[in-house]
């Protein structure tokens, strides 16, 4: 079972991923996690990384191919994974295509997470990760603060970069411009779930869907 999840940032896709992978039993891939994560163990992928995703841009097609290659080649996705936040522009499906092809493995579905902006707007401004365990939590949560606490680990938590008002205006357009065009790249392979009511709503409503491709 091969599946890409797609949708804007804020879309939820990191929350339902995680159910996905448990669902199907595939490892879940998320290259703004190893991005972070590579800038967290200090990284010279994480510092390249870092230029572009403080404004909430894209880090360059080479690197992130060559990123997610490394990746699903480990033996733990032989018997598929889950994409999350990648392809994310018509130059890296096209790899991924190529990679699928060389290893006669066939895409089974893309995922697509809709939600119209405003709502958008108010989870990625009120979002906070935590230093530490990288957990994300959000001001509504009652973390309003920089001195309050991860609700998993108690470490301290922060607004990223790209949480930042103009950051968000501006990955947004990058997601309308760049990653929107791969919703008919993959027009037949795509299943859209409405994702703009509570994590728990979506996650049914979901289920439900993933039954019929299990
Ligand atoms: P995410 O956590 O998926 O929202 O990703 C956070 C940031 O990581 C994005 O705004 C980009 O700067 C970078 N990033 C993640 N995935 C990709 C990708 N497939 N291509 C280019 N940049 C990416």
């Amino acid at each position: 079972m091969i599946l890409i999840l797609i949708g804007p940032p804020g879309s939820g896709k990191g929350t339902q991923a995680k159910f996905i992978s448990d669902r199907f039993n595939i490892p879940h891939i998320s290259t703004g996690d190893m991005f972070r994560q590579a800038m967290r163990d200090g990284t010279e992928l994480g510092k390249k990384a870092n230029e572009y995703m403080e404004h909430g841009n894209l880090v360059p097609d080479d690197v992130t191919v060559a990123l997610v290659e490394d990746r699903i080649r480990c033996e733990d996705c032989n018997a598929g994974f889950l994409l999350d936040g990648f392809p994310r522009t018509i130059p890296q499906a096209s790899a991924l295509d190529k990679m699928l092809e060389r290893n006669n493995r066939v895409l089974t579905k893309v995922i697509l997470f809709t939600v119209s902006d405003d709502i958008l707007v108010k989870r990625l401004s009120g979002r906070r990760t935590c230093r530490s365990c990288g957990k994300i939590s959000h001001v509504s949560q009652g973390i309003n603060n920089k001195l309050d606490k991860c609700p998993a680990c108690g470490q301290e938590v922060f607004q990223r970069d790209d949480d930042k008002p103009e950051a968000i205006i501006n990955r947004l357009a990058v997601y309308k411009k760049s990653t929107e065009p791969l919703i008919d790249y993959y027009k037949r392979k795509v299943l859209e779930i409405l994702a703009d009511g509570p994590i728990d709503e979506i996650k049914t409503r979901m289920a439900e869907d993933l039954e019929n491709i299990g």
